[in-house]
C-alpha cells in the first residue's frame, strides 16, 4: 500500500462526462475499495446512475496489470523492472526518431485519464518534435469541435447544464441520448424542465431511454423524429426553410430574430441562397418522416422563449459531420438562441475528461487552450514557457496515425486508449498494428490493443491517483485517490514524467499533479485563473482568465470568439452517407451505446453489476425485417458488412426503423466496430460510425 493512502475522498466518476461527484472509501486492505455517495457534489448533489454506482467494482479487479511486461523474441510477454522498461522504451523512441525522424511515431492520449497527464503526453510528443498526438474525441466529437470552433469561437458546450434547466423551453436533442449516456444530466436536470413545461423534440433513426424518459408518443407536446440515419442535413434544412417561409410572411411572429442576425452574425444570405430551390417534399420523403411532423418542430423551436439544442454522435460520426454540426449553429443563430441561458448549441461529451484532454492540447493541430499550432503567435507564447520548439505543422489525427502504422509510422504510444476495439474497420486496425515496429501500451487491463504492444505498463485506476477532470459543460473538477492498490503499479503522470526526463532531462521533472497544473495554466489561457485551492470541491468552469475569475456558465453574451465577433452562418447541402444500401448489403448499419456499458468495454465489461444488466452484444431488428428474414426474437445471426462479420442475439423491435439494424461497440466478441466504415470528414477527420451498408444471415450457431 502506497503510504499517500487517504481512507475516504471526494473525487469525480470515472465514466461519463457529465462529471458526477462520488466518495471512495479505502477499507484496511488494499483491495478494499468502496463507492460512497457524495450528498452535496456540486453536479449530481448525492445522485448516480448504475456505472457511477459500480465504478469501484473494477479498482482491484483479479485482471488488474500489477508489473511491467516486455514481449520476447519469441513472442510472449514477460514480467520485467521498470528500469528495463524505461530503458527499452527510451532507447526504442530514440532509434526510432534517429532513423525516421519524429514524425515516424504517434501519441495517443486518452479522455479517460486527467488533465495533468494529457497535457504532460502531448507535451512529450511536441518535445519529441512531432504533433502526432491525438485522443478519442477523433472518434466522438472532432466534428462538433470543429464547427462551433470555427463558427462560434470555443469547441465546447455553450451552456451548463443548471442555466439549460432552470430557462429552456424546448430542448432540440438530435443525434443525442441522454436518458442513456448522461442519465444524471437527463433526470436531474433536462427531466426537471420537462415536468415543468419544457417540450422535447428528439431527432433520432432508434428509440431509445431518452424516447421513454420523456414519454415521447408522437401525440403529445413531445415529437420522436425517427429518421433515416444520415439525414440530418435534409431534415434541419426542411426546419430552417419552414421557418423563412413563415418569417417571409409573417415577420410580426419573428421566428427570425432579425436583430440578432443583423447585429451578431455574417453568413444569412448563403444560408437563404442554399435553401432557396431546396424541396421540402422530397426531404422529408428521403428522411422518412411525414414532413407536417418536421414543420411542427420547427414551429416549436422558432416559438420557445429559449430553445437548446443538444447535439450528440448521431450527428457527429458522420463524413459530413461538421456540416451536420454547422446545420445546427444556423438554427440557433437565425432563432437568436446563443449567447443566454437556456439557449445555444451543447455537445453532451463522452468520457469524463473528453473535454479536458481536448482543452489541454492531445490534439494533432491544436496546443493547450485551443491555440493553433500553425499560429506563430500563439505556438511562441508556449514556447517561451516550455523552453523549445514547437513543429509548425499540424500533425496527423489518431485514425490517420493507424491507418499509416508500419508505412510512415514506425511506433506508437499509447495511453489508456484501445484503438484495435475503437476504431472503425477494427480487423484492419489490428492487422496494421502488427506490423509496428515498436508499440508502447500503458493500461489498468491487458486491452485488445495491448496484445500489440512490445511493452506494457501497468498504471493506476482512476480511484488510487489524483488531478483534473472536465465535464461537458466546462467545469473543471479535482479528482482524488486513495492510494495504490499494487505497489509496483504507477501512475500515468509517474510514468510520463520519467519517460519525459530520460529522453529530455529537463521539463518533465514534476513531484506532483499540482505542479503539472502550475504549469498548464501558465499556456491555457481559458485556465489561467485557476488553481487547485480555488478549484475547491465545486470546481470552475472555463473560460477562467485570472484569478478571482467566476468562469461562465455560458459563453458569448455579448459577441462570439470568432475573428469577426460574429456567429458564422453557412448554408449546408445533404451528402448521403459513403455506404447507402444496395443488394449485397441491402440494411443500414448504424451503432450506438449501452447506459450500462462504456466504449470499449475495458471497463464495464470487467463489472459484475454492469455485465450482468447485458452481459453481450446484440442486434435490433426491425419486425417487418425480422419476417422477411424469418428471424425470431432472441435468435443468433450474423451481421455483416464489406469489412467483416458479427455473430448475435436478434432483438426484434420496433425502436429501429424497417430497413436499419442497430448494434454497439462495447463487447469484444462481436463488436460493431469490426464491421463500421472507416471513411472519414475531410476536415475533422471523424470516422463515419453511424452509417453503414449490412446483410443479415440467419440460422448460426452461437
Ligand atoms: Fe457517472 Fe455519468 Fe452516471 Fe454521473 S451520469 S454517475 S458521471 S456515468
Amino acid at each position: 500500500m502506497s503510504s499517500d493512502k487517504q481512507d475516504t475522498v471526494k473525487t469525480i466518476c470515472p465514466y461519463c462526462g457529465v462529471g458526477c461527484g462520488i466518495q471512495v472509501s479505502q477499507g484496511d486492505e488494499p483491495g478494499d475499495v468502496q463507492f460512497m455517495p457524495w450528498g452535496d457534489a456540486p453536479v449530481n448533489e448525492g445522485r448516480v446512475c448504475i456505472k457511477g454506482g459500480a465504478a469501484t467494482e473494477v479498482v482491484d479487479h483479479e485482471d488488474r496489470l500489477t508489473d511491467p511486461l516486455i514481449r520476447d523474441d519469441d513472442g510472449e510477454f514477460r514480467e520485467a523492472t521498470w528500469e528495463e522498461a524505461y530503458e527499452y522504451i527510451v532507447s526504442e523512441l530514440e532509434r526510432i526518431r534517429d532513423e525516421y525522424g519524429p514524425d515516424a511515431m504517434g501519441f495517443f492520449g486518452s479522455s479517460k485519464t486527467m488533465n495533468e497527464e494529457n497535457y504532460l503526453l502531448q507535451k512529450l510528443a511536441r518535445r519529441y518534435g512531432t504533433n502526432n498526438v491525438d485522443n478519442c474525441t477523433r472518434m466522438c466529437h472532432a466534428s462538433t469541435v470543429w464547427a462551433l470552433r470555427t463558427s462560434l469561437g470555443a469547441g465546447a458546450m455553450t451552456n451548463s447544464m443548471r442555466d439549460l434547466r432552470e430557462a429552456a423551453d424546448v430542448f432540440w436533442i438530435q443525434g443525442a441520448n441522454p436518458g442513456e449516456q448522461h442519465p444524471i444530466a437527463n433526470s436531474q436536470y433536462f427531466r426537471q424542465a420537462v415536468l415543468e413545461g419544457a417540450t422535447v423534440i428528439q431527432v433520432d433513426p432508434h428509440a431509445n431511454k431518452t424516447t421513454r424518459s420523456f414519454q415521447i408518443d408522437d401525440t403529445d407536446r413531445h415529437q420522436h423524429l425517427q429518421l433515416n440515419p444520415g439525414t440530418d442535413i435534409p431534415l434541419l434544412n426542411i426546419v430552417l426553410k419552414t421557418i423563412l417561409e413563415h418569417h417571409a410572411d409573417h415577420p410580426e411572429d419573428g421566428w427570425v430574430d432579425e436583430a440578432f442576425v443583423e447585429e451578431r452574425t455574417e453568413g444569412f444570405d448563403h444560408l437563404k441562397a442554399t435553401l432557396e430551390e431546396f424541396d421540402k417534399e422530397a426531404a422529408a420523403e428521403e428522411c422518412g418522416v411525414a414532413l407536417a411532423a418536421i414543420e411542427l418542430a420547427a414551429e416549436k423551436y422558432a416559438t420557445a422563449d429559449n430553445a437548446a439544442i443538444f447535439t450528440g454522435m448521431g450527428m457527429s460520426q458522420h463524413a459530413c459531420g461538421v456540416d451536420n454540426v454547422q446545420n445546427e449553429i444556423n438554427l440557433a443563430l437565425i432563432t437568436g438562441n446563443l449567447g443566454r441561458p437556456g439557449t445555444g448549441v451543447n455537445p453532451l461529451r463522452g468520457q469524463n475528461n473528453v473535454q479536458g484532454t481536448c482543452d489541454v492540447g492531445a490534439m494533432p493541430n491544436v496546443l493547450p487552450g485551443y491555440q493553433l499550432v500553425d499560429d506563430d503567435a500563439a505556438r511562441e507564447s508556449v514556447e517561451d514557457v516550455w523552453g523549445f520548439e514547437v513543429p509548425d505543422e499540424p500533425g496527423l489525427t489518431n485514425v490517420e496515425i493507424s491507418y499509416e502504422a508500419g508505412d510512415s509510422v514506425k511506433g506508437l504510444y499509447v495511453m489508456g486508449e484501445n484503438p484495435v476495439m475503437s476504431e472503425p474497420d477494427a480487423n484492419s486496425v489490428a492487422e496494421r498494428l502488427a506490423d509496428l515496429e515498436f508499440m508502447v501500451v500503458q493500461d489498468i487491463f491487458m486491452t485488445e490493443t495491448a496484445e500489440y504492444a512490445n511493452v506494457i505498463l501497468p498504471a493506476t485506476t482512476w480511484a488510487e491517483r489524483g488531478g483534473t477532470v472536465t465535464n461537458t459543460d466546462r467545469r473543471v473538477q479535482r479528482m482524488r485517490g486513495v492510494g495504490k492498490v499494487h505497489e509496483n503499479t504507477r501512475h500515468d503522470r509517474e510514468i510520463l514524467t520519467e519517460v519525459g526526463t530520460r529522453l529530455f532531462e529537463e521539463g518533465f521533472d514534476f513531484e506532483n499533479p499540482e505542479e503539472i497544473f502550475e504549469e498548464l495554466r501558465q499556456v491555457c489561457p481559458s485556465y489561467h485563473g485557476m488553481t487547485y485551492d480555488l478549484l475547491g470541491e465545486e470546481g470552475l468552469h472555463w473560460p477562467c482568465y485570472e484569478l478571482g475569475d467566476e468562469g461562465d456558465p455560458f459563453l458569448y453574451e455579448d459577441e462570439f470568439d470568432t475573428e469577426s465577433g460574429l456567429g458564422h452562418i453557412e448554408g449546408v447541402e445533404h451528402t448521403p452517407p459513403a455506404e447507402t444500401p444496395d443488394d449485397e448489403y441491402p440494411l443500414i448499419l448504424t451503432t450506438a451505446r449501452l447506459e450500462e456499458h462504456y466504449n470499449t468495454g475495458t471497463m464495464s465489461t470487467r463489472s459484475p453489476t454492469l455485465n450482468r444488466q447485458t452481459p453481450e452484444n446484440f442486434v435490433d431488428v426491425h419486425p417487418d425485417d425480422a419476417a422477411r428474414y424469418g428471424i425470431e426474437d432472441g435468435e443468433y445471426v450474423k451481421l455483416r458488412s464489406r469489412r467483416g462479420e458479427i455473430t448475435l442475439e436478434a432483438h426484434v423491435t420496433e425502436d429501429t426503423k424497417e430497413g436499419v439494424v442497430w448494434t454497439t461497440p462495447h463487447f469484444a466478441a462481436a463488436s460493431a466496430n469490426k464491421l463500421t466504415n472507416h471513411v472519414l470528414d475531410d476536415r475533422a477527420k471523424i470516422p463515419e460510425y453511424k452509417a453503414a451498408a449490412a446483410e443479415i444471415e440467419v440460422d448460426v450457431e452461437p
